[in-house]
């Protein structure tokens, strides 16, 4: 990577980047960016932006992020999914408050819970100087194109070979606004599937655009399998429209939020399975199967059958900590979108007369 090569991405970013809230003059304050950056981890900036904007009002800082429970945490996190991440940053913003500072050094950075090397590394280049480069999905596809290199995305060779890309425009290019350059190329320019080759800063050194074969470059991450899985639920609704909500048990998938009654039917009849929930949440009387749903947990084809169910007495489990009533269409605690399909499911069902 020439000088002129890494100055021309630099000039192209300050002309043509992006204004995004999270992008304050270096060197950042860390909690923001690793609050943006947690975020934007397997999520599209364009829903990442106004998410990261309300989680920024109702936590400002790392100390009011620190003692907020993780309920009100989880529900600030609603609608970017992946709720696992809300956790890590939750606890590692506590462990920096307990410690009184913030690490400073990449390596220092990822021994808080849930900073892989991307993520460290952004911290330790955009608020502390650091000089080793956050190598994201975007800085692999570039180094792929402009060094012809027919690699997966997401492998050990491409991404020692985007990291030793990065060096070197670091080099030719000191600052942590070349990192930022190479992955707003990736994100805005050179793009999957329809790079944009005549506005691209290094398009004069580019190996794939001279072979005229950007697309193919580089290859693609080899495909997890699938899992096809049948859940079973428990919709149970109140005469003033208010659903039974479980906090879903840690350690399962979509742990700590609240969602109906659910469990994996396994190899169980759906009636049967759903006859259990009934009885752990002390309801009698028929269940009716609404139309089944489904819902994707990262490989995970999920089938989730509802069965409505009614109650008319008040139950033990109303008192208990982990058992809410909420309003499907705006509950107050933290959720995920499988209950919106929940509900649309069981609209009609769940008008059925009470027996
Ligand atoms: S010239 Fe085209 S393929 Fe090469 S880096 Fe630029 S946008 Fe990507």
């Amino acid at each position: 990577m020439t000088e002129a090569s890494a100055a021309a991405l630099v000039d192209w970013f300050r002309a043509n980047c992006r204004e995004l809230s999270m992008r304050t003059p270096h060197p950042r304050d860390p909690y923001p960016v690793l609050v943006s950056e947690v975020m934007a981890q397997q999520t599209q900036i364009d829903r990442v932006v106004p998410a990261f904007d309300r989680f920024m009002e109702l936590f400002p800082d790392a100390g009011s992020l620190a003692a907020a429970p993780e309920d009100e945490v989880l529900q600030a996190w609603s609608g970017l999914g992946y709720y696992r991440r809300a956790r890590l940053l939750h606890t590692a913003v506590r462990a920096v408050v307990a410690a009184g500072e913030w690490p400073r050094t990449r390596a220092e950075l990822a021994r808080l819970p849930g900073l892989g090397p991307y993520t460290s590394a952004a911290v330790a280049a955009f608020c502390f100087g650091g000089d080793d480069p956050p190598v994201d999905g975007n800085v692999e596809r570039v180094t792929a194109r402009v060094l012809g290199l027919d690699l997966s995305l997401a492998s050990g060779p491409l991404r020692r070979a985007a990291d030793a890309f990065a060096r070197d425009l670091w080099r030719a290019h000191p600052g942590p606004e070349v990192f930022e350059a190479v992955m707003e190329l990736g994100a805005t320019v050179c793009t999957p599937s329809a790079p944009r080759c005549p506005e691209c800063p290094l398009a004069p050194g580019c190996q794939a655009l001279r072979r005229g074969t950007p697309g193919l470059f580089p290859r693609p991450r080899p495909q997890r399998a699938t899992e096809d899985r049948r859940w079973v639920c428990l919709w149970l609704p109140r005469d003033d429209g208010r659903v039974l909500l479980r906090r879903v048990a840690d350690g399962t998938l979509l742990a700590g939020l609240w969602l109906p009654p659910l469990a994996d039917a396994g190899v169980a009849r759906n009636e049967d399975a759903a006859r259990r929930l009934a009885v752990e949440a002390g309801v009698a009387g028929p269940l009716v199967a609404a139309p089944p749903v489904r819902h994707s947990i990262t490989h995970r084809r999920i089938t989730v059958v509802p069965f409505v169910a009614s109650t008319a007495t008040p139950m033990a489990h109303e008192r208990a900590a982990n058992w809410s009533w909420e309003d499907p269409a705006a509950p107050a605690v933290a959720t995920s979108s499988l209950l919106a399909k929940l509900r649309r499911a069981c609209a009609d069902v769940s008008t059925l007369p009470r027996p």
